[in-house]
């Protein structure tokens, strides 16, 4: 259902992606481990065309672009095939937890205010903070802020989510409640691709898990290969120094 090949993504002469290749089917959930600087927020931002790859081809669902040919049509489609958490939020701060939830479906999907004021509620409930509807971002803390981030995301109803170190802005008492909120809508057949450095969530939540080292995929596998039986030594030296 994904496809990513040959991804490449240089900043200057800093070659961040040195040929990426992904496969993802429908209702996986795939964590995305490495060390810092691998690469892996690119590898996310690429996917939506957030950052433009120098190189490769990214297909999700039935939209594929080609670095070699982009048109901006093509953009606007593929970034309808995802929705992106963000580590710091990014909610609108003059907006209503309500109105952050609703702003895409109404804003990018035309869908009428009284259809996504349902949706959003509904999937308000789903994060557990349909108390805090009327509240701003400020208000809230930074766990219940994210769950906002992941309620936006699910309200448009995308392929695939993208959570990009969902819980590293967060004070460590904050992690536990983004955490269950996302290993709740992972049971739900959900596509997910979630760059994380919670090792034990990471092992738990999903079914792949891929680990990149310096531009390049070292290694992927079930969890229990990767976290038990790492084959590469890179890999188990960056298991080493995390668990
Ligand atoms: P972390 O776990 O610390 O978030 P990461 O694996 O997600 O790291 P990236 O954020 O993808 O790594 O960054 C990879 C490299 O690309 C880093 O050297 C970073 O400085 C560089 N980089 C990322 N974005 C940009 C940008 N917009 N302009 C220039 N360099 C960038």
């Amino acid at each position: 259902m994904i496809s990513i090949s040959n991804l490449h993504k240089k900043f200057g002469k800093n070659e961040v992606l040195k040929g990426i290749n992904i496969q993802v089917d429908k209702g996986d959930v795939i964590s995305i481990l490495g060390p810092s600087g691998s690469g892996k927020t690119t590898l996310l931002r690429c996917l939506n065309y957030l950052e433009r790859p120098d190189e490769g081809i990214i297909t999700i669902d039935n939209v594929t672009i080609d670095s070699k040919k982009v048109h901006k049509k093509d953009i606007y489609h593929l970034r309808k095939k995802s929705a992106m958490v963000f580590q710091s939020y990014n909610l609108f701060q003059h907006k209503t937890v309500l109105q952050n939830v609703m702003e895409g479906l109404v804003v990018v999907q035309k869908v009428n205010v009284k259809e996504a004021r349902e949706i959003a509620l509904e999937m308000l409930k789903k994060v557990g903070l349909e108390q805090k509807v009327d509240a701003y971002p400020l208000q809230l803390s930074g766990g219940q802020q994210q769950r906002v981030g992941i309620a936006r995301a699910l309200a448009l109803n995308p392929e695939v989510i993208l959570f990009d170190e969902p819980t590293s802005a967060l004070d460590p008492e904050l992690v536990g409640e983004v955490l269950d909120v996302i290993r709740k809508i992972s049971r739900e057949g959900i596509t997910m691709i979630i760059v994380t450095h919670e090792m034990n969530f990471a092992r738990e939540v999903s079914n792949r898990v891929i680990f990149m080292d310096g531009g390049v995929v070292v290694e992927e596998g079930v969890p229990n290969d990767i976290f038990r039986t790492p084959k590469e030594d890179r890999t188990k030296q960056f298991l080493k120094r995390m668990t």
